[in-house]
């Protein structure tokens, strides 16, 4: 087993819950326990006489899972190319982000950019968000997409690529999910080419955090009184910070994201993606013109899937985006990358308590962190040690 994943990532309740490591498993030793916070390993033990030994399942191993985690690899965003205010033009009149994506996505599927697409669909019964592979237009029409609920979507990866064998595949889902996707694509390893040559495109949809869906069903009937069976979709605003239910009726409940923070995925405290820095296209509602979504491109196919929904009539675009509101979603990202620093120095100053030569190390990042040109010595013999001395408050 990677002891990378289990240390430096479920240990540290980091894992974003995107489910790579499950779908690229060589030996399909991963799974979900419930809305766990990671993985769960599948433990073998092996009975010789009177003694059970426990058995390594994952020996021999290329440890594909710690090839693709994408919270064991740092990536640098990639650089906005195109954004603009979109809206639906066509069947649909609308700016909502999962209009939006759909009709991309819609016509990306009618031209053949791609063949299939992995989204994240509301089940209208069981009200339970769930992972799909869908190949028709009429199944991304009918997609209740949710935003905000947490759902591990490459669990699904592998039904796209070998049972349904897709060979141009799109994405859709929160930051971490294009982040994975990235590390996979970045990975030099030829035993992973039937996933990174199916992938065709990644959409992100701008995240500050995602829930656990059943206590946030749970919290709706018992707290806010709706029923299940009212309930069409549910989806997060981080702009207007809100949760919202639309209802069949199509009225819509609102409840401040403040009230359901204690159901948010652990891990997504160590994200720092906000508006998919590692996505072919972003969308989201920060920074829109009213009654439209904020659309970013950042690669070739990006800015291809856009204008082929544009010459299809799908989308509306207009160059009218408040950037000082996405550079506030940056600076946000900005402060999390620190923190997460800071949390990483602790981790080696822990090492370096059993490992001396590590010292070095920790120094460098205490000085780069804190601004100062050297950690604090220990006082000379005699002398007052002052701990907050060269510390600039
Ligand atoms: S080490 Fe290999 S077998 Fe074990 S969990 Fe990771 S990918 Fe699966
Ligand atoms: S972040 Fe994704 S790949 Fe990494 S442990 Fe969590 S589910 Fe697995």
């Amino acid at each position: 087993m990677s002891k990378l994943l289990e240390r430096d990532v479920w240990a540290m309740d980091r894992c974003a819950g995107c489910g790579l490591c499950i779908a690229t498993c060589s030996k399909g030793m991963l799974h979900w326990d419930g809305e766990g916070g990671h993985p769960a390993r599948e433990t073998r033990q092996k009975t010789i006489g009177l003694t059970t030994i426990p058995l390594d399942s994952c020996t021999f191993c290329e440890v594909f899972c710690e090839e693709t985690c994408p919270r064991l690899h740092e990536w640098e965003g990639l650089a906005a190319r195109r954004v603009v205010s979109a809206r639906t033009k066509g069947v649909t009149d609308s700016g909502e982000v999962n209009e939006v994506i759909k009709n991309l996505l819609i016509a990306a599927l009618s031209t053949g950019l791609i063949d299939g697409a992995i989204m994240n669909c509301m089940d209208g019964w069981t009200m339970q968000p769930q992972a799909k592979v869908l190949t028709r237009v009429e199944e991304v029409a009918d997609c209740l997409g949710m935003e905000g609920l947490w759902v591990p979507t490459l669990d699904v990866l592998n039904e796209a690529v070998y049972q349904r064998k897709l060979r141009r595949i799109a994405v859709i889902g929160p930051p971490c999910a294009s982040e994975a996707i990235r590390t996979l694509l970045a990975s030099q390893d030829e035993r992973l080419n039937p996933y990174k040559e199916a992938i065709a495109l990644r959409v992100a949809v701008f995240c500050t955090g995602v829930y656990y869906p059943s206590s946030v069903l749970q919290f709706l009937v018992e707290m806010v009184g709706v029923s299940r069976h009212d309930m069409k979709r549910i989806y997060t605003s981080p702009r207007d910070k809100e949760l919202r239910v639309v209802l069949w009726n199509d009225s819509t409940k609102t409840v401040p994201l403040a009230k359901i923070e204690r159901y948010t995925r652990p891990g997504c405290a160590s994200c720092d993606d906000f508006l998919g820095e590692s996505a072919d296209i972003g969308v989201g509602k920060v920074g829109a013109k009213d009654g439209h979504s904020t659309l970013i491109t950042r690669s070739e196919v990006g800015d291809l899937c856009l204008q082929n929904a544009l010459d299809f009539g799908l989308l509306d675009v207009v160059e009218e985006v408040d950037d000082q509101a996405l550079t506030r979603a940056k600076e946000e990202k900005e402060r999390r990358d620190r923190a997460e620093a800071f949390d990483g120095l602790m981790l080696m100053m822990l090492d370096a308590l059993r490992e001396p030569r590590r010292r070095q190390e920790v120094k460098e990042q205490f000085v780069r962190l804190y601004e100062v040109d050297r950690m604090p010595e220990r006082a000379e013999e005699g002398q007052r040690y002052d701990p907050c001395a060269g510390c600039q408050g």
